[in-house]
């Protein structure tokens, strides 16, 4: 058993277990003999039972959002609108199971078929940040193919999740069809990676444990997705509409306290609109409202633990801060929005992925630069670009090397559209039309019509 902690006040929320390798082991046992049932449900059942699981999520999204209020610290703003991406996702992966279909392939004495199957038991292992969306974004999908899934939530964040398995029974999903198994990742998430039941492992969480994840799938061959972290960057050209893009951007970066693996936590502001831009967006930071986060004011609550909030605050104290707004004194683990002027790109706050409410800009000279330093890192996740010139919107968003990007706009995920990451941020696509295929195996089948 262990405590959960709110990072609002720090007070105990809950008590849960955290399940032993045996337990885990057990669990995906079960979640492999119902694969058997599950497979068979025929397309338009399972469709049925995924909207109505729709049905209760949403019916449930007021309690769901209170709780990840207590249990994260996300804005009751915020949260509301994840308990409803996970109704959304479950809605749009529904339509799914009676469209999925394969090919039949020309060919020379027979019939030809491709399949789509079901590849069996797919282990979701889900990090802190976002609990609801990402375990929804992994298992909407593998079960509209007909897979079963084993699903292991963060330490800090188990509460939703839990609760969203119960929601499951509640809907009329057989059971051991969504099974969700709180404990540590060096356990319960290990053997998601080792115990060869489990056919895909959906990991998202930190490059460096997702290396390991790839490397132990390895094993096995093991399919794997990993959606991992970023250091994305939002680029402002001279043309844009400044005020819009500078009223926009504290919430590109600081949304969920900054711990958000699309977060625009690089600011490059073309040099001859530096001044006018860095003053536009002072006045946006110093009005963003970082709070109780169960007010319906509230834009930013506090970090998700002490740990997190110092290691935010050691990419601080030696910087350069050109501003920053307020935040509430504590208890919690709370830490202002923060503006770093980075003195050059081999700055560590410029480099590495900070996941808290620090923003660290830079200017630059033309295009050429701008995409330059764009891509000068490890990561490739998300970003946008600010500019009213088409061509230049064209050419810069094909020049960055990122899996998803926006334009004149600081969205990152929707949930109809392909998401995730280049070089080390990641491998695979979630969401999109194409999620329900990456859950299957294709399967080619020749009839003959020899007798
Ligand atoms: P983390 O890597 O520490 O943990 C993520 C999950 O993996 C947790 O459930 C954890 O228990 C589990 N885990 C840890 N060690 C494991 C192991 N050896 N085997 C199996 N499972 C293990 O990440 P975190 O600190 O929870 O989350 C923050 C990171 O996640 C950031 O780097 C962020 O960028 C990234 N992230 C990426 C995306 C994306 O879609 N690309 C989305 C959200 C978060």
């Amino acid at each position: 058993m262990h405590d959960v902690i709110s990072p609002v006040d720090e007070q105990v929320v809950a008590t849960v277990p955290s399940l032993t390798e045996a337990e885990t082991d057990a669990a995906i046992e079960r979640a492999h003999a119902a694969f058997a049932t599950w497979r068979a449900v025929s397309p338009g059942d399972r469709a049925r039972l995924l909207r109505r699981f729709a049905a209760v999520v949403d019916a449930h999204n007021e309690e769901l959002a209170q709780l990840e209020v207590r249990n994260a610290g996300h804005t009751i703003g915020n949260a509301r609108w994840e308990a409803g991406n996970v109704r959304d996702v479950l809605d749009y992966y529904a339509g799914a199971p009676e469209r999925l279909s394969g090919r039949q392939i020309p060919v020379a004495g027979g019939l030809d078929v491709t399949f789509y199957e079901p590849l069996g038991v797919v282990g979701v292992i889900v990090p802190w940040n976002f609990p609801m969306p990402i375990a929804g974004w992994g298992f909407a999908p593998a079960l509209a193919a007909g897979n079963t899934v084993v699903l292991k939530p963060a330490e800090l964040t188990p509460l939703t999740a839990i609760r969203i398995g119960e929601l499951a029974l509640e809907a009329g999903l057989p059971k051991d069809v969504l099974t969700v198994l709180p404990g540590k990742g060096s356990i319960v998430g290990q053997r998601f990676v080792t115990n060869p039941l489990v056919r895909k492992v959906c990991f998202t969480g930190s490059t460096e444990v997702g290396k390991r994840i790839m490397a132990g799938c390895a094993e096995q061959v093991k399919r794997v997705t990993l959606e991992l972290g970023g250091k994305s960057s939002n680029i402002v050209f001279a043309d844009a509409d400044l005020a819009r893009a500078a009223a926009s951007a504290p919430g590109s970066v600081f949304d969920n306290a900054g711990q958000d693996c699309c977060a625009r936590s690089r600011l490059l502001v073309q040099a001859s609109v530096y001044d006018e831009f860095m003053a536009l967006l002072e006045q946006s930071v110093k009005a963003f409202r970082c709070e109780d986060p169960s007010l319906e004011s509230a834009q930013m609550g506090p970090l998700i633990s002490a740990g997190q909030r110092d290691s935010v605050r050691s990419y601080v104290d030696d910087s350069a801060v050109a501003f920053r707004g307020s935040a509430p004194e504590g208890p919690g683990y709370w830490m202002a929005p923060t503006v770093l002027t980075a003195a050059s790109a081999r700055d560590r706050h410029w480099r590495e992925e900070i996941f808290g409410p620090v923003l660290s800009v830079l200017p630059f000279a033309d295009e050429e630069e701008a995409v330059r330093l764009a891509n000068d890192t490890e990561y490739g996740l998300s970003g946008s670009i600010w500019t009213r010139d088409l061509g230049r919107g064209i050419r810069v968003a094909r020049g960055v090397e990122t899996g998803a990007l926006s334009v004149n706009s600081h969205s990152s995920v929707r949930y109809w559209t392909p998401f995730g990451g280049v070089k080390q941020s990641g491998l695979g696509r979630e969401l999109g039309p194409d999620a329900v295929a990456a859950f299957c195996e294709v399967k080619n089948v020749f009839f003959s019509t020899e007798v």
